[in-house]
């Protein structure tokens, strides 16, 4: 029976009549795939042919007119003109189709909501903007338990790398100073009555943050995404909570969200603790000297602020609970311990506070007392007591169990699959609040890869997050960067019979007239820890202890990165005369036993 209806009336009843309608073409490939992944999703759909139909062309004409569409296949869930193959892979990708199916409501004020304003937050929101989605992202800081807060950007801007490496320059320009008396250089007083100002220190250091919050707020605006100065907290899979500091709750629904809440410092478990103590959150912003210092760790964050406060000046002792720097090269870790002691840094080793309480003299100290491995006990007065033990997840304000969303109950940090998704799929996570290396660089790369794979063109697969080889660099006085595996791991992995590790001692041009100091504290040491392979050695680990590691390890990385052989670094020409030629010499291997040191220019 001839259809008495007109294209218009056709079109309606069609999209009305069935849940999935789609106008295809029976040769089209992308029309196939539309239809496979429907299949494959478990949805019942209804097609019809153009190619197969008398008036198919003008049937497409009209389909046109009616939803902005010319191509196949078109397709229509509930009514609602879905687009193409790719809008339906991208629901897909999402875990949204079958919920677009089900009827649910996806009315969304925005396609991206990220939930944490640092440095993945504010890359994968940027990245997501470009694609020209609908984005906004919400940042919001609790004040530390002593009351400090700070403004957009998140941890790396404002309490993390970008202070922490401007105290650091500020303890080597001290030695410089010291030095340029050896490159003869008159200095017009006695060189012992330098002295430092702290406040000025902080004060400088705050306005340098303050305009980069500044400049984050602007990049936002300037790049389409609507900044929330508010904490999020979900209500269900679609819908936050927003409150901000004026206590109004606001609610937004968005198809997708991206979690980079980060983390905080965890506190140490003892009472007055969080009184008494400060964390990483405060020194950068501490308005009196620290004066005679206690560091509670021996990590990163521990062995780079020890560093810089005795760089600058104060009485510093580090309390050691096991071993510095886990994770890290340990005859590394001993050398900069050596180096530091040589500059003045106490260590306790083996252990850990006991009790942080104000002495009964009623005096401004803080009294702490400890006990070490073999039970014999601690006890010291400090004006400052730092903890560094570690930082934890900021999932626990979130509701994310409400919402299903996995977390480690270890660590409290979010479990997301190799595309940084959570179990729930269209809510991601990325940065400091998943199990990867905390650090700014890898939150960073993982927002933009993964805005990429939610609103790019190419193959998700391309995509993905590379988190091997990542390097990193530790800003203690003199600096140790490292890419790749560490002797331990190397031999862990791969066995002892299979790896070749070469080592170099030298003394940097930087350090080579210094008189003041010990040898020790002026001395480099570099190692590339190696795999044999076939009738060549593969680098699979980089490390230096040097003045600007961090500068020559990023450089380096890229051949660890690419895989590269012990004979490729051999063929490389060196700069000389600098510190990172070294890697281009390396000739004296560990299982020689003969001296690693570097003798000549
Ligand atoms: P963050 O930068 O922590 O951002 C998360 C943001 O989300 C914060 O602003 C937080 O307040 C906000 N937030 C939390 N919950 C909510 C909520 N419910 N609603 C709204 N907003 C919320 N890395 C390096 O690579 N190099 C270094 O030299 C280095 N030095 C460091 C020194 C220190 C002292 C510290 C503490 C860290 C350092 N790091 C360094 C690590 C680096 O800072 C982090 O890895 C990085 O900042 C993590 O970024 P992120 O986006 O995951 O989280
Ligand atoms: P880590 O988790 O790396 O180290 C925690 C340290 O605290 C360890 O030495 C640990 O000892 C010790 N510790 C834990 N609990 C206690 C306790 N109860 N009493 C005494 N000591 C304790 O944390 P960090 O805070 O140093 O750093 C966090 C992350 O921030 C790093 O992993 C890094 O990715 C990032 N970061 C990066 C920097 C950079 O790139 N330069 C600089 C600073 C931070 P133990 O070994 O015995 O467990």
């Amino acid at each position: 029976v001839p259809d008495q209806r007109s294209h218009d009336e056709l079109i309606a009843d069609f999209i009305s009549n069935y849940p999935i309608a789609i106008f295809s073409k029976s040769w089209c490939p992308f029309c196939t795939k539309a239809k496979e992944l429907l299949q494959s999703s478990g949805l019942d759909f209804q097609a019809i042919e153009l190619d197969l139909r008398e008036d198919g062309v003008a049937l497409q004409a009209k389909l046109h007119e009616f939803s902005g569409q010319k191509t196949v296949p078109n397709i229509y869930i509930n009514g609602k003109h879905v687009g193409g193959f790719d809008n339906l892979s991208g629901y897909s990708r999402i875990g949204l189709l079958k919920d677009l199916a089900s009827g649910q409501n996806l009315d969304f004020d925005y396609d991206l909501v990220v939930i944490g304003g640092g440095s993945g937050g504010i890359s994968a929101a940027k990245e997501a903007a470009a694609a020209k989605k609908k984005v906004a992202l919400c940042d919001f800081v609790t004040p530390s338990p002593r009351g400090t807060i700070w403004g957009l950007g998140g941890t790396c801007v404002n309490v993390g790398c970008i202070p922490k490496k401007l105290m650091h320059r500020a303890a080597l320009i001290l030695q410089d100073i010291k030095d340029s008396i050896d490159f003869g250089w008159k200095l017009p007083g006695d060189i012992l009555e330098i002295s430092h100002s702290w406040p000025t220190l902080v004060e400088n250091v705050q306005k340098y943050i303050t305009s980069l919050n500044d400049q984050y707020v602007e990049t936002l605006r300037e790049s389409n995404v609507t900044y929330f100065n508010a904490k999020a907290t979900f209500i269900d899979r679609f819908t936050v909570r927003l409150v901000g500091d004026d206590g109004m709750p606001q609610i937004i629904k968005a198809r997708n969200f991206i979690v980079a809440v980060g983390g905080r410092p965890t506190p140490l478990d003892l009472p007055n603790a969080n009184d008494l103590c400060i964390s990483s959150d405060d020194l950068f912003q501490l308005k009196t000297a620290p004066g005679k210092t206690l560091v509670v760790g021996a990590s990163y964050i521990a062995l780079e602020c020890a560093g810089f406060l005795r760089g600058l000046g104060y009485d510093v002792t580090v309390m050691v609970r096991s071993i510095l720097l886990r994770g890290f090269d340990q005859e590394i870790a001993d050398k900069i311990e050596k180096h530091m002691a040589a500059y003045g840094v106490r260590f306790l080793k083996k252990c850990v506070p006991s009790s942080i309480e104000k002495p009964s003299d009623g005096s401004e100290k803080i009294l702490v007392k400890g006990t070490f491995n073999d039970g014999s006990l601690f006890e010291g007065e400090y004006d400052t007591v730092l903890t560094a033990v570690g930082r934890t997840a900021l999932t626990s304000e979130l509701n994310l169990d409400s919402v299903g969303i996995k977390t480690n109950p270890k660590n409290k940090k979010i479990m997301v699959n190799a595309a940084d998704q959570t179990s729930i799929r269209n809510i991601f996570a990325i940065g400091d609040v998943i199990e990867r290396p905390e650090l700014t660089p890898v939150a960073i790369q993982a927002g933009k890869l993964l805005a990429k794979r939610l609103y790019g063109k190419e193959p998700v697969e391309l995509n993905l997050m590379d988190y091997s080889s990542i390097p990193t660099t530790v800003f203690t006085p003199l600096e140790y960067g490292s890419v790749g595996l560490d002797e331990e791991k190397a031999i862990a992995t791969h066995g002892k019979e299979n790896i070749e590790v070469y080592h170099s001692t030298f003394r940097p041009l930087e350090t080579a007239l210094r008189t003041w100091g010990t040898e020790e504290s002026a001395e480099g040491f570099a190692k590339l820890v190696c795999l044999k392979d076939n009738n060549d050695l593969r680098v699979i680990g980089l490390h230096i202890l040097s003045p600007n590691a961090g500068e020559i390890t990023q450089g380096f990385a890229f051949g660890v990165k690419l895989k590269l052989k012990k004979s490729e670094f051999d063929n490389l020409v060196g700069i000389h005369p600098t510190v990172a030629e070294v890697f281009t010499t390396m000739k004296v291997t560990k299982s020689s036993g003969e001296d690693s040191s570097t003798k000549g220019c």
